[in-house]
């Protein structure tokens, strides 16, 4: 029996917990943490989320003893993780089926190249060992005990309800990682989770798994109503529906038996991948929706009493004003219940990461110099613009205090800042 540490730098993520459960599963001593004080394990298990991870913790995991594995969503660009990280190990990809190799490797009984799904340095290169998804079938997460202190985005804690997504997004990394076949987990097994969870202390649910009406299907781009309503409500049995939300779902995957089925059983709430209101900037992100679509799923989400948010992208490669003015028409003609407005991110992996990767800076919005000088870019500009009008035209205006309009501000500067460096990562310039 092994001591081992599992490590996420800032939020207990749903991974995280899984690779834990499923060390504590092989036998061994697990400890699982947010931050990385006090880690002395021998073996220490890191789940980085964000790209800019890599830089923000590079020294402290640089300066790590032991024998260090990094996996997450990182983990879908092994070249660049070992660009910023001394490490013994990444495991690509789905990763709980594979910490028993890992931990024969880490006690020296197997070599690098017989661990499924790993990358590793070799004097002639970076190495990628090929592998099989995991079963769906899992162990129970490891819990942490101040999981009720969590919250992501409002919530303790992201559940996994299924993998895959076949939509063909070209900013999102869940295709790539997950792949684009729907897999989903048996309702029992979901089921069983959400009740260690809730024991141990977490209290608001939200689903996870990319588009979240996907659960159950089995068809390319179906969906199956009654699975979803099904994993609904068994869910909210645990949790009260109030405490149960579904983030993240295509506007052309609900229809008014998926929308019964979340006013009934969740706190009501609907969020849309919207992204923009230009036809030619859906196309270009290959959202696969349109305008037209949107506003329709916005009418059905209403008739059955939801709250809609909407997730909007500006500053994507080839954004012109044009293009920005019909995403801001758009956005007031909704009239939603809450805006949610991001930079576009060129995460690794994905086709924007690629093309991100050769832009030149003079063409890329997040540097292109904006005609108002308090702006650092075109895409800080829109972000803010589009942020600060949507408190105009949402369903309930909300007046604007110098306290939103800094932290908007704040927000929108941040974004700017974390885009222009994840860009520069990826160009190998930082
Ligand atoms: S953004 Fe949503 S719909 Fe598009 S690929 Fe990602 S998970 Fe699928």
């Amino acid at each position: 029996m092994s001591h081992v540490t599992v490590v996420t730098p800032e939020h207990y993520n749903y991974g995280s917990m899984l690779i834990a459960g499923a060390l504590r599963d092989l036998g061994h001593r697990v400890e699982i943490r947010k931050g990385f004080d006090g880690v002395n394990s021998g073996i220490v298990f890191i789940s980085l989320q964000s790209t800019i991870h890599l830089l923000r913790y590079r020294d402290i995991i640089n300066n790590m003893g032991g024998f260090r594995v990094v996996g997450g969503p990182v983990s879908i660009d092994p070249e660049m993780v070992f660009r910023y990280l001394d490490v013994d190990l990444v495991v690509m990809g789905e990763g709980e089926d594979k910490v028993g190799a890992v931990m024969e490797l880490a006690a020296g009984n197997c070599k690098p190249e017989d661990v499924p799904g790993a990358a590793f340095r070799s004097p002639e290169g970076i190495v990628v060992i090929e592998s099989s998804p995991c079963p769906m079938e899992r162990p129970l997460p490891l819990v942490p005990g101040d999981i009720s202190r969590e919250d992501i985005r409002g919530a303790s804690v992201y559940i996994e309800t299924h993998r895959g997504c076949p939509g063909n997004c070209t900013f999102c990394q869940v295709p790539e990682f997950f792949g684009r076949k729907v897999r989903s987990r048996p309702l029992e097994d979901i089921i069983r989770e959400v009740r260690e969870l809730k024991a141990s202390g977490a209290r608001r649910f939200a689903i996870s798994g990319g588009t979240g009406t996907l659960y159950g299907s089995s068809k390319f781009r179906g969906i199956d109503e009654d699975a979803f309503r099904d994993l609904l409500r068994r869910i909210s049995e645990v949790t009260g529906r109030r405490n149960l939300t579904v983030p993240d779902i295509r506007v052309d995957m609900v229809n008014p038996k998926i929308l019964e089925a979340i006013s009934e059983y969740t706190n009501g709430w609907v969020f849309y991948g919207i992204e923009s209101g230009s036809r030619r900037m859906l196309r270009k992100m290959k959202k696969g929706i349109t305008p037209d679509q949107v506003v329709e799923a916005v009418e059905l989400a209403r008739e059955y009493n939801l709250r809609v948010a909407g997730s909007f992208i500006v500053g994507y490669p080839g954004e012109d004003e044009e293009d920005y003015r019909k995403t801001i028409e758009l956005a007031d003609e909704l009239m939603l219940d809450d805006y949610f407005v991001s930079i576009a991110e060129p995460l690794p992996g994905t086709e924007l990461g690629e093309e991100v990767r050769k832009l030149p800076e003079d063409e890329n919005p997040v540097f292109m110099r904006s005609d108002e000088r308090r702006f650092d870019s075109v895409a800080e500009e829109r972000a803010f613009n589009l942020l600060l009008e949507s408190y105009v035209f949402r369903s309930v205006p909300v007046p604007m205090t110098s306290r939103l309009l800094k932290s908007i501000t704040e927000e929108v500067r941040q974004q700017q800042e974390h885009i222009r460096t994840v860009t520069w990562m990826l160009q190998g310039k930082l």
